[in-house]
């Protein structure tokens, strides 16, 4: 192979499309604090991803730290949620002075096990803070169930969920709030990004508040907030992204399905469930590595990389394991996230991935 294959890679507008976006820049001088694009954007966006409000952030992580803060829950108290996650959905909960209680997932999509949630609730337990891994939809229903029952937030973590309807709505519309990622490394991206969309408007004010240092005028700055705010480059980075969507998910989408038809043939590497009535989002192509397989996960990340070929163990070791959590909150029974997480292999795929890149990563996989 000619050249070095990463598991993503970012997708970009054609160079004069931006350059010439961002020349205002130069008339107005006003280059971040919500400007007309980071205002444009917000619109676009409440649009594209069909949900009533939305809030945007400087990126992902900051945008779930924003969404946790603003609920207001007492220090100290729990947090369901999963292990089996990108290391910033624990990290928002703890920088937030509360305490993750992990639950297991599905062997079935990664997501977290609606069936294995109540047995963890006490009457410290505030919210719940569930992840569509992979753009792989939780049991939304289930969930908001439990969060009635025992009166819980639900924050969905929805980084990897872009696009995505569930049920012919936006994902964003669903639990008290969900988070989406335009780090440069996701399927659209703002240079850096995120936002939180919620249906309650009150949450607006709060966050746009939240994200400004808390500043509510020049003399009264009412909550300890941060600096959250997308800049205007970002949010035209954003905008011409958008543009190009539609052509971006097509080429993914060509990819997925000859990927899957690939895998299909291979006895020993398992696709997660698809749900019916959700949309795909085609972000990412992970494979299960089963144990009756003739090579482990971590052999043909070997072989691949090897060849110059990165794939990646997203999400190995879990978060509950990593150096800075492990052993400090409450983890039970994390069977099948351990077993997941031992088992799983993300396949490059990116906009501009050629089909033949494709077969000869399958070759690999397949050879010997
Ligand atoms: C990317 C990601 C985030 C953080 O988003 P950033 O924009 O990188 O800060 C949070 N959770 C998950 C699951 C992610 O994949």
């Amino acid at each position: 192979m000619d050249r070095k294959i990463l598991v993503t890679r970012s997708s970009m507008p054609p160079y004069e499309e931006y350059i010439e976006a961002i020349k205002p820049l130069w008339e107005s001088h006003w280059l971040t604090n919500m400007g007309m694009y980071h205002a444009q954007l917000e619109n676009k966006l409440k649009s594209y991803l069909d949900v009533p409000e939305l809030s945007l952030m400087v990126n992902g992580h900051m945008a779930l730290e924003m969404a946790i803060q603003m609920m207001g829950f007492p220090e100290g108290a729990e947090i369901i949620t999963t292990p089996f996650t990108f290391i910033s959905t624990t990290h928002a909960i703890v920088r937030n002075h509360l305490n993750p209680v992990f639950c297991d997932v599905k062997m079935s999509d990664g997501t977290i096990d609606e069936r294995k949630i109540e047995e963890l609730i006490t009457e410290k337990t505030a919210a719940i803070v569930p992840v569509h891994v992979y753009g792989n939809i939780c049991n939304i229903e289930e969930i908001q169930k439990i969060a009635d029952k025992y009166d819980l937030k639900v924050i969905y973590d929805a980084a990897h969920a872009f696009g995505i309807k569930y049920k012919g709505r936006g994902i964003g519309n669903y639990g008290d709030a969900s988070v989406f990622s335009f780090h440069a490394t996701k399927i659209f991206n703002s240079i850096e990004g995120g936002a939180v969309s919620f249906s309650e408007h009150k949450y607006y004010g709060k966050l746009y508040n939240l994200k400004n240092f808390g500043i509510q005028n020049e003399e009264l700055v009412a909550a300890v907030g941060a600096n959250a705010k997308m800049n205007e480059f970002c949010a035209i980075m954003g905008l011409c992204n958008l543009e190009h969507i539609d052509a971006a998910l097509e080429d993914r989408k060509k990819q997925y399905e000859f990927y899957r038809q690939a895998v299909n043939e291979i006895q020993g590497i398992g696709l997660f469930e698809e749900k019916a009535d959700a949309t795909k989002n085609y972000a990412y192509f992970p494979i299960i590595v089963q144990e009756e397989y003739k090579r482990t996960r971590d052999e043909i990340y070997d072989l691949l990389k090897e060849n110059d070929i990165h794939a990646r163990k997203y999400f190995y070791p879990l978060t509950a394991d990593q150096a800075c959590f492990r052993n400090k909150y409450k983890n039970k029974n994390l069977d099948n996230a351990r077993k997941l997480s031992g088992r799983i292999l993300i396949l490059p795929m990116y906009e501009g991935l050629e089909l033949q890149q494709i077969a000869n990563i399958m070759d690999i996989i397949r050879g010997g």
